[in-house]
């Protein structure tokens, strides 16, 4: 090798490890950069690459009837959606989407190309299109099948609320809206118990975003699921109540009508039927006004189905039944104010002479209004406390309302005379189904309730605490009172309600309807409505069925006692009592089934 060779040796190993230096410093300088600058940066990229949030459906709690029927269940369900911006293929990803969940192609193509960012291509179908969509297209490459994920698409699963008997008890259970937020009814009071939480953990993934078995995992929200609640309405009997109600929502046209049916054992609301109607499984297509729970929150003016607590406080007063109380020519001016009855045959002149047993199954406004005179107000007034209108009657729905009484002070004679025969109070229907079910169960009041217990898939684990049952009138008044509301459906005004071979017990309302605007009560608005129980000497339910502002009559005997005859006969063959041989009527010498209390 010559001096010349060696120097350009030389040179050129001097220009290489000038290269490799400048090459290392280059990337020392890079690795530096990231250690020192953006170190936090890195980490948190990493990290991201390695950890998934992972979320856990749950569902929330489901409702039951009193046999375990659902009523409100949330189902597994999922929707599609597409990121624009990472659909690669238009036509061929609407082409494959219409192939594996259905629907137009042209749809999904025209939602792709006219959207942006996140567009949701079909909400709330089967779950398992769902995971065929997740699970991708089925393609074959070099004679192996293997599935390719459709780039752009997603799936969302969640859950969605379904109430399996449609609009049946629609007022009751209320609804949630899309996310799952209860709006109304049950859903909403009771949300605490049903609501459920998705969990959601961190879990360690592989670099295709697969969860990496037994690698650490961190609970970020723990899942639970909702708990179950069961009510204390029989799907049945709702069903039977809410027959009759569309029939007389047929024939009568009426603005709203109602249907209470309880157990007057145990207070429990056996059902509870509301007109208009509505569907919870798409409730935002019908107008809110549908949604009101009128038996529970709206006030009316009970009329003469109110005479029943006069009475009850005349004889649990010590009034002797066949004490004359007025005697009745049709019409009399009891301070300022005009009284007169509605006469039918054969009292076209008048009651006559009146004892309680004719207010009851006559109807007599003037015998009521001097009964409650000879009672006084303070005395009146407490019997309506006692049988629980002035208050709310807790039985577990939201919006309940109070009873609107004025102080007793304040009523003078006209307001007190009114008050005796159900003017100037307002109730809710549920208030009045409460009384007669409380003269039912002997005089013990049962306040109403609506749930029975909660559990957990399907089961009941716990009941709800029940309310305290408290005495209001005697047992005696309260067999002297049912014989005669049963005298009044065997030949007085609740003749409609008689069914052939039963004691029935009941009686019948018409009430103007109050203006809301001031004093007085507005032209041809009406409530007809009839309140009731059977069998009368043993009693197995109440049923209260009103009708506020029918055409065609105002009267309760024709409007509301042929439903509640209609509900209260199915409801004899569904609990299996069989007709009894005539007895005369007599409940106070019998055993009642009631509780005893002093
Ligand atoms: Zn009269």
């Amino acid at each position: 090798m010559g001096s010349r060779t060696r120097e350009v040796v030389k040179k050129r190993s001097a220009w290489l490890m000038l290269g490799f230096l400048c090459l290392f410093a280059a990337i020392s300088g890079r690795l530096v950069f990231i250690q020192l600058c953006r170190a936090d940066e890195y980490a948190k990229w990493a990290e991201k690459i390695r950890w998934a949030k992972i979320r856990t459906l749950t569902a929330r709690g489901s409702i039951y009837d009193s046999n375990g029927h659902p009523l409100a269940v949330s189902i597994r369900t999922c929707s599609i959606f597409a990121n624009t911006r990472e659909v690669q293929n238009v036509s061929l990803t609407a082409h494959r989407l219409s192939a594996l969940i259905g629907g137009d192609p042209k749809n999904y193509r025209k939602k792709i190309s006219e959207g942006r960012g996140i567009v949701w291509l079909a909400k709330k179908i089967d779950p398992r299109l769902g995971d065929q969509v997740k699970r991708g297209w089925l393609v074959e490459k070099d004679g192996r099948k293997r599935y390719e994920r459709i780039p752009g698409i997603g799936v969302w699963f969640h859950r969605k609320r379904v109430y399996p008997a449609g609009p049946a008890a629609a007022q009751v259970l209320g609804f949630t809206n899309i996310n799952g937020r209860p709006l109304a009814g049950i859903e909403w009071k009771f949300n605490d118990i049903l609501a459920n939480q998705d969990g959601e953990i961190l879990a360690e993934v592989d670099a295709r975003g697969r969860i990496i078995p037994e690698a650490e995992r961190r609970v970020l929200i723990e899942p639970r699921d909702g708990k179950d609640l069961f009510l204390t309405i029989d799907l049945n009997v709702q069903h039977i109540a809410e027959r009759a109600l569309t029939r007389v929502v047929k024939k009568f046209q009426p603005e709203s009508a109602c249907v209470v049916v309880m157990d007057p054992r145990t207070g429990e609301i056996l059902a509870l039927a509301n007109f208009p109607f509505f569907d919870p499984n798409s409730a935002l297509k019908f107008p809110q006004s549908t949604w009101v729970n009128h038996a529970v929150a709206s006030l009316y003016e009970p009329g003469s189905t109110l005479k029943a607590i006069t009475v009850a406080a005349g004889l649990n007063e010590g009034i002797s039944p066949s004490s004359v109380l007025a005697r009745c020519t049709g019409r009399e001016k009891i301070g300022k104010n005009n009284l007169r009855c509605s006469l039918h045959q054969p009292f076209l002149h008048g009651h006559g002479s009146v004892d309680m047993q004719k207010i009851i199954k006559y109807s007599c406004n003037i015998g009521a209004a001097h009964l409650a005179l000879r009672l006084g107000s303070e005395k009146l007034r407490h019997y309506e406390e006692a049988f629980g209108l002035l208050e709310k009657p807790k039985s577990g729905f939201s919006l309940e309302a109070v009873g609107y009484l004025p102080k007793a002070d304040r009523w003078g004679t006209v307001g007190l005379a009114n008050i005796g025969f159900g003017q100037g109070i307002a109730v809710t229907p549920l208030h009045m189904a409460s009384v007669y079910a409380t003269i039912a169960n002997g005089g013990v009041r049962v306040p109403p309730t609506i749930v029975r217990g909660t559990g957990s898939h399907g089961k009941m684990m716990a009941r709800l605490k029940k309310p305290k049952p408290q005495r209001v009138i005697s047992r005696l008044a309260a067999a002297k009172l049912t014989e005669m509301l049963i005298q009044c459906v065997e030949g007085g005004t609740g003749k409609n309600a008689k069914i052939e071979g039963y004691l029935i017990a009941g009686k019948t309302g018409s009430a103007q309807v109050a203006d809301s605007g001031g004093r007085g009560y507005l032209p041809n608005a009406f409530v007809a409505s009839f309140i009731g129980f059977a069998p009368a000497d043993n009693p197995r339910f109440t049923i209260a069925v009103v009708v506020n502002r029918p055409h065609g009559s105002h009267f309760g005997a024709t409007v509301a006692a042929p439903a509640f005859r209609e509900i209260a006969q199915k409801l004899l063959w569904y609990y299996h009592i069989p007709p009894q041989p005539s007895n005369g009527g007599s409940v106070h010498e019998k055993k009642r089934g009631s509780k005893s209390l002093a």
